[in-house]
């Protein structure tokens, strides 16, 4: 990461890239994430490369909603542990939130190399090997989850989560919370919380709303989730995306 000047005018997207790069190397990302880096760095282009007042808006009632949880799950997929692995260990510390690995393409070992990246971030509990529930209407592989995790939580974050498990999720009858910068695609489509925001700005932001609505009464957040206009969102993302006012 050095090796990029900060003043490069695509530091971000390069710094992205480079991490998804060393996810792949190291075993902990699958090569169709480099595809999935690509199209979200497409729209993130398109959006001027930061947060806009819906997202931030999206971020702070995720942070409420997990501060309201029962059982809040933040879920780890290989692009999401090359990219923030810290930062979600943050937000997990800041919520009371678990943090479970669960992936698209799922082996062991994967799995396994993605529970330690997270633990040298500075994870505590990781939870996703012991895949001892099924979502209901996937396929086997897809479907595995962790029956104190996943299976039972009330309220799930799910960053660039493939469309059929978010809405087998939303099936579920979970509050879902997606980070996602296409804001066509099916998974921001269905959440109760569409972010269209980068990951890498979205999972920071979240955590220093909960940061700062620690304090907060339950009514206070839920107010806030109360007033989160899920369709505003997303018809303000499209909208600055279809502009091309940069
Ligand atoms: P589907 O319609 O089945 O969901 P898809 O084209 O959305 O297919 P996926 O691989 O399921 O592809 O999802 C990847 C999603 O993650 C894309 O919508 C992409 O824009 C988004 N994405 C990629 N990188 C980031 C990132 N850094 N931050 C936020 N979103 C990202
Ligand atoms: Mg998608």
């Amino acid at each position: 990461e050095e090796e990029i000047p900060e003043d490069h005018p695509r530091y971000q997207d390069l710094l992205t890239r480079h991490r998804i790069e060393k996810g792949v190397e190291k075993g902990i990302t699958h090569l169709q994430g480099m595809h999935a880096e690509g199209r979200g760095s497409a729209f993130d282009y398109l959006l001027g490369e930061e947060t806009i007042p819906s997202a931030d808006a999206a971020e702070r009632a995720a942070a409420a909603h997990l501060l309201l949880a029962d059982r809040p799950v933040l879920s780890i997929n290989g692009n999401v542990a090359a990219l923030v692995p810290g930062e979600m260990a943050e937000l997990a510390d800041a919520t009371g939130a678990d943090l479970e690995v669960n992936l698209f393409n799922r082996t062991e070992e994967r799995i396994r190399a993605i529970a330690d990246h997270l633990r040298e971030h500075g994870a505590e509990d990781v939870k996703g090997l012991e895949a001892d529930a099924r979502i209901p209407n996937l396929d086997h592989q897809r479907a595995k989850v962790d029956e104190d995790g996943i299976y039972a939580a009330d309220v799930v974050l799910v960053p660039l989560e493939d469309g059929d498990r978010a809405e087998a999720l939303d099936e579920m009858g979970k509050t879902e919370i997606v980070i996602d910068l296409n804001p066509l695609s099916r998974s921001p489509q269905v959440a109760d919380v569409p972010i269209v925001d980068n990951i890498i700005r979205a999972v920071p932001n979240v955590t220093a709303h909960a940061r700062e609505l620690a304090d907060a009464d339950e009514s206070e957040l839920e107010a806030i989730v109360e007033e989160f206009d899920r369709e505003g969102a997303l018809e303000e993302a499209e909208d600055r995306i279809r502009s091309g006012e940069l």
